[in-house]
């Protein structure tokens, strides 16, 4: 006897659930009761859909790490009774949210596909309506009664990325997604094709969720003519735990003593530094020029071809997990859900 797909849908907010308001014209969330109407084609579906509404609903703009708890939270106590779940969320932060819940779901076995769009579901020339449908198969494709997902993605414009190595790059073209470090994990075409040895593959262990994030953590993007100052005060950032440092290239640094020095004094007391690149490409590779030779004999981390999105999500849950400096610093140097190459 077949047995039935089950798949969560969990609304957080953002344009894919907006419809126009036939007497205001005004975009107005859509109630997901009326998804059938709206999506006629979902009753052919051979899935069985549920939906869970963010009340109220968030602009991604707003969303914060509590909204990431309860995200986490939905998803726990819905996991045993569902196959897969989709998350519709505003694209604006879907990298930095789907990263983080990519750290706090421990173990996941099963789909967390994100998506969204660009057009709202209810215009009449939507990108919402393709993402949406193809997103629902994805969380739902098995194979041997295993899902062929088990991880934390992101769905836009015919790409499945994996999560914690995508990044939004246009504001407002539907291919608004790119994961430039990471082969997609599927493009859907007349197929939809998974890229099988690129997903992770099932543990089988039981979900752990972490709950606990350290929002301690601060960007510093450097650029040409950056002063003294600025670099002080962020250093200097009351209760500051870790810093990714957005360098140039490969992970290249002015090499000014008042830098270098204003770094070190961070380390010493404590604060984890750690380089990312401000390409969007690449990795970084420390000691391939003088200009991070020195930053690496500092102690300062290489953040390998992170994506910001994910460095700062990581560093909010090994913060959030981890109270010792070396241990913290033994997981930044591991990839703990496919977020870094170390090669
Ligand atoms: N501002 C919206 C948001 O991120 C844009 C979108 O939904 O894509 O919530």
């Amino acid at each position: 006897m077949e047995t039935q797909t089950d798949i969560l849908v969990i609304y957080t907010g953002g344009t894919i659930g907006m419809i126009r308001d036939p007497e205001s014209g005004a975009l107005t969330p859509f109630n997901f009761e009326g998804i059938y109407e709206q999506i006629p084609v979902l009753k052919n579906f051979p899935y069985h859909l549920d939906f869970h509404c963010f009340d109220p609903l968030i602009d991604s703009s707003n969303i914060t790490p509590g909204h990431w708890v309860e995200l986490a939270e939905v998803i726990r106590t819905n996991y045993e009774n569902y196959d897969g779940f989709v998350v519709l969320h505003g694209s604006d932060t879907m990298s930095y949210t789907a990263s983080a819940l990519s750290f706090m779901l421990e173990n996941l076995n099963k789909p967390v596909i994100f998506t969204g769009s660009q057009l709202p579901l209810g215009v009449l020339r939507t990108d919402g309506r393709e993402n949406f449908i193809a997103a629902i198969e994805m969380a739902a494709a098995k194979e041997d009664d295993t899902p062929v997902v088990p991880e934390v993605a992101i769905y836009f414009e015919n790409k499945l990325m994996r999560a914690n190595r995508a990044m939004k790059y246009n504001a407002e073209n539907f291919n608004a997604f790119v994961s430039p470090n990471y082969p997609n994990l599927a493009e859907a075409g007349v197929y939809i094709k998974y890229n099988r040895s690129s997903i992770l593959k099932p543990n089988f262990k039981k979900l752990k969720v972490h709950k606990n994030l350290d929002t301690n953590v601060v960007v510093l993007k450097l650029f040409p003519g950056i002063s003294e100052t600025v670099v002080s005060s962020v250093l200097h950032t009351p209760g500051i735990r870790a810093v990714v440092l957005e360098t140039f290239g490969a992970g290249n640094a002015l090499t000014d003593n008042w830098f270098v020095d204003l770094l070190r004094d961070a380390i010493e007391r404590g604060i984890i530094i750690v380089n990312v690149t401000q390409c969007a490409a690449g990795r970084v590779e420390q000691g391939k020029y003088e200009t991070s030779v020195r930053l690496k004999n500092i102690g300062i981390i290489s953040g390998y071809d992170s994506t910001t999105e994910a460095m700062i999500t990581k560093l909010m849950f090994l913060l959030g997990r981890y109270g010792r400096r070396e241990e913290i610093i033994a997981y930044l140097n591991t990839s703990l859900r496919g977020e870094i190459s170390l090669k």
